[in-house]
């Protein structure tokens, strides 16, 4: 098969969680909550069930979700986008593999930052695009113009951002995103934005995406998730947003990797999306497993990285006074204290990986949580 494949290892994700399954380890590794998603949310997914159609759905999405999406961004964004530019995917990965096949030609380079969402750089190749990546630094992870300008060539075709970004938990400032979106029109490259988390954020803040920035309107793919929205990562429900034109290109890609998405969870995810109290919810949730999981961290003198927006928070190893690499400390803690965590070097690639830096998922119960701490501490 494919070397692309062959020989390429599971992802950090499913390696962590199959540990954490197999030992029985509190998996604080793979970002999932362990809390239902809104009654409501529920609610909605048993009516669809008894009430609606189980057959194949129109290939872009039913009309209902795609107007919600649309709705959605107006009320929590300010983005005027129209139902037509929302395509409906199985998931935001399922979406940015549509924009990557629909966006990259072999040869084609495409801009991408580390630490990098693992499914990028694979996707990027198998479409015979070359992923060039961008380092960012710890602990503050800033966009640096000259850097990002330095790799650059005649080939750069697109850009990959992920704001917030996973793994760091960080956001883009908006000068940085400013100076990105003018990168972009200076060079003619395609935006491609992961904005999984747009919703989970803590700072209070309205985010922000390179969609409604000038110039990007006709550039940019904006990928959503209602699994990162509402806290139902298994349902598989994702959308990609772009000019109508281009979203119609782009549902030339998904009407061949999985054509529809289940038609009762789309519409489900219609009804939630309706509800901007139900999204304001899971957050306020979150903020609050947040505050616990940094809280417990520090007071058990772990050094925590500042984070303003996902459900993870990194560790700083070294800060910390634990002398092991991060790969190390993942592989020894789900094993020997029973805590799964994803270290942050799995997620890089090029040169000069920062090899102490660890994330972990603080959508849990209080007490998941607290025992997690303890668990960590007796290890240690
Ligand atoms: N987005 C999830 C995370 O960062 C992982 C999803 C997956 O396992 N593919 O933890």
């Amino acid at each position: 098969l494919h070397p692309v494949y062959a020989g390429m290892p599971v992802t950090i994700f499913e390696h962590m969680s199959g540990l954490a399954r197999e030992l029985g380890a509190i998996n604080l590794g793979q970002g999932f909550p362990d809390e239902a998603p809104p009654p409501a949310l529920l609610e909605a997914l048993s009516r669809a069930a008894a009430e609606r159609s189980h057959q194949y759905p129109p290939m872009a999405g039913i009309p209902e979700l795609r107007r919600a999406v649309a709705g959605f961004y107006a009320w929590t964004q300010g983005l005027e986008v129209g139902a037509e530019s929302v395509i409906v995917t199985s998931g935001a990965t399922e979406a940015v593999a549509c924009a990557i096949l629909a966006a990259v030609a072999p040869g084609d380079e495409v801009l991408l930052f580390s630490p990098a969402y693992d499914a990028y750089a694979p996707l990027i190749r198998r479409a015979g695009g070359v992923p060039v990546f961008v380092p960012l630094s710890p602990p503050h992870w800033r966009y640096d113009e000259a850097a990002i300008v330095a790799a650059v060539t005649p080939r750069t075709r697109a850009l990959v951002l992920n704001d917030p970004l996973n793994p760091t938990g960080t956001v883009a400032a908006d000068t940085e995103l400013a100076m990105i979106a003018s990168l972009c029109v200076r060079h003619d490259l395609i935006a491609i934005c992961d904005e999984v988390w747009e919703n989970v954020r803590f700072d209070g803040r309205r985010h922000r995406s390179l969609l409604a920035l000038p110039g990007m309107a006709r550039r940019t793919i904006k990928i959503g998730s209602a699994g990162k929205i509402f806290g139902a990562t298994g349902w598989k429900v994702g959308w990609m947003v772009a000019a109508p034109d281009m979203a119609a290109v782009l549902a030339r890609a998904h009407q061949f990797l999985t054509f529809t998405t289940a038609p009762m969870l789309q519409w489900a995810v219609a009804q939630g999306l309706e509800d901007p109290a139900l999204a304001a919810g899971c957050t306020a949730r979150w903020a609050e497993t947040r505050g616990v999981l940094i809280e417990a961290l520090g007071r058990r003198g772990f050094t925590v990285l500042d984070t303003t927006a996902t459900w993870f928070t990194c560790i700083d190893l070294a800060a910390s006074g634990i002398a092991l690499d991060d790969r190390t400390f993942s592989d020894r803690a789900v094993r020997e204290a029973g805590v799964a965590s994803i270290p942050l070097s799995a997620l890089w690639e090029g040169d000069a990986a920062p090899e102490g830096i660890v994330r972990l998922c603080h959508c849990k119960p209080e007490a998941m949580l607290l025992e997690a701490m303890d668990r960590l501490v007796r290890w240690r």
